[in-house]
């Protein structure tokens, strides 16, 4: 027996479900496949990081799987097409797969599992991107899905350890892919259409094993035991940086969590378990969106609450550019979106205040920030990024914070980066502003921003709007949305 092991999510050789069982079932006579499809590259919010990073990844998986006899198929175009033709160029007896939960991946490869079954070829998908299935996980009372955190989370870690059990090795040695199966390069970025500005890290399956490995290596002084408290901390690297490998699968989530239950095993102090177990609940708030979109498709196109449709957005194009461009005159939020448009990558605690600075405090859409994101993250990805929006937006449902709580840019910089390292680090104008005014420059006096070159309206924007009159106009705002009557 021969299988095609179409490859998505999960760009590595170890603990990949679908291959392991495709190379046990049939000796190692496997034809791996990737195929770029253009209803994704094109859908408005692909960008160029991620799809650099992919390509990077597919690169080194290819010379992976050429170390071990094989080598990895290209296809660019619509994936039952290109998948109807490889089976017969390579006389397959039927495609495996990993399953993906988004409404457009479960549309697609429900049609494509039908055509094959029809077809009478094989056609199996397994659960792989994630530790417990969207339908793994059900209400007790009523079997519905869960729409809050905390009691998904509860239920959650006990069926999430099982899977640890089952990380699987590398396949050591596969069958070479048939002569018959016409090759294609692999394109490059620019033939794709993206130009690159962003410094990315390595993308391999290799990279993503060395950053678990120091992640949970104590000798270092931030790692896994540091977690509670160092990621709270956008000056520090006290992150994981595994989004990007969880993203496209460099790296599984069973691997993830078998590196933090070994880690559990070992004596701990208190607050060295607790970095741990914060960590594990990051992987669960991974699965939880992931659920959340796949039970409510409707919030990617809108609110969880549909009552906050009626929100009256003012949606000014030129603070939306001064906000994408790390121009709003808010420090922490500058130094955020300017990370975001360097490195691809922005720290989770800058993306919560940057988030609630567009919804709350220049009242723009949601989805216009949700889709900006997208565009330049290395991590993009539709359910986690959705979730945190919503978050934000706080437009009712699961994770949300109630619509009343908006972040303070000020208090929430003072505490998080209290010396403004970071401000520093990626707002070069305000390097020599002192810590007394490095959260609030605005407040220096005219001799003050001479004294320390940072003239307010000139060398760095003056703030978009007052913080308590935002507040005040954002919360009248969700107010008339929710009484629309009063
Ligand atoms: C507005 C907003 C947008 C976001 N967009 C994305 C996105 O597009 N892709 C993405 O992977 N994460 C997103 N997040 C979640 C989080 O910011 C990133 O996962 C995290 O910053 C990645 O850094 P890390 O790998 O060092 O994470 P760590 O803190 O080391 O966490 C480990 C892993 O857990 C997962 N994770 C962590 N936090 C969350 C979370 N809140 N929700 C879901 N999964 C989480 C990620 O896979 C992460 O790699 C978003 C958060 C907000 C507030």
């Amino acid at each position: 027996m021969r299988l095609i092991c179409w490859l998505r999510r999960d760009l590595r050789l170890t603990d990949n479900t679908a291959l392991d069982y495709a190379a046990r079932t049939c000796d190692g006579d496997v034809v791996p496949v990737f195929i770029l499809d253009p209803a994704i590259l094109n859908d408005g919010y692909v960008g160029p990081a991620i799809t650099a990073v992919t390509l990077e990844m597919l690169r080194t998986l290819d010379q992976a799987l050429r170390q071990r006899g094989s080598e990895l198929i290209i296809r660019h175009g619509d994936p039952l097409s290109e998948l109807k033709t490889l089976l017969q160029e390579s006389q397959a007896d039927g495609v495996v797969w990993n399953r993906d939960y988004t409404p457009f991946a479960v549309r697609r490869d429900t049609a494509i599992k039908r055509w094959l079954k029809h077809h009478k070829r094989v056609a199996r998908s397994f659960p792989d991107a994630v530790l417990v299935e969207p339908e793994g996980l059900l209400t007790k009372s009523a079997g519905n899905p869960y729409a809050t955190y905390g009691p998904y989370a509860r239920r959650w870690s006990e069926l999430a350890f099982a899977q640890v059990e089952r990380v699987t090795p590398a396949p050591q040695q596969l069958a070479p892919v048939p002569a018959s199966v016409t090759r294609q390069p692999l394109p490059t970025l620019a033939e794709l259409g993206f130009t690159l500005t962003q410094t990315l890290p390595p993308a391999s399956e290799d990279a993503a094993q060395q950053l678990l490995l120091q992640f949970f290596d104590r000798r270092r002084a931030l790692s896994a035991v540091t977690y509670a408290t160092a990621r709270e901390l956008p000056a520090q690297p006290g992150t994981s940086d595994l989004s990007m490998h969880l993203r496209m699968g460099t790296l599984s989530p069973r691997q993830c969590l078998k590196a933090a239950a070994d880690a559990l095993a070992a004596p701990l102090t208190a607050s060295e378990r607790q970095g741990v177990d914060t960590w594990i609940s990051e992987l669960a708030w991974r699965d939880f969106y992931n659920q959340l979109t796949f039970h409510f498709p409707h919030v990617l196109k809108g609110p969880y609450d549909k009552r906050y449709a009626a929100i009256q957005w003012r949606n000014q194009p030129d603070e939306f550019a001064a906000w994408c461009g790390g121009l709003t005159g808010y420090p922490i939020v500058d130094a955020g979106q300017r990370q975001l448009n360097q490195i691809a990558w922005m720290h989770n605690r800058v993306r919560m205040i940057s988030a609630s600075f567009l919804v709350k405090h220049l009242l723009i859409d949601w989805r216009w920030g949700e889709r900006y994101f997208m565009q330049q993250l290395r991590d993009g990805d539709p359910t986690a990024n959705n979730g945190g929006w919503q978050w934000a937006a706080g437009c009712g449902g699961p994770s949300a914070q109630p619509y009343f709580r908006v972040l303070n840019p000020i208090t929430q910089s003072q505490k998080h980066d209290p010396s403004g390292d970071y401000i520093r680090r990626y707002v070069p104008e305000l390097r020599h502003v002192p810590n007394s005014f490095i959260h609030t420059p605005w407040l220096m006096t005219a001799q003050q921003q001479q004294q320390f070159n940072c003239r307010i309206g000139v060398d760095y924007p003056a703030p978009l709007i007052e913080h308590s009159a935002a507040r005040a106009r954002a919360l009248d705002t969700y107010r008339a949305a929710l009484q629309p009557d009063k």
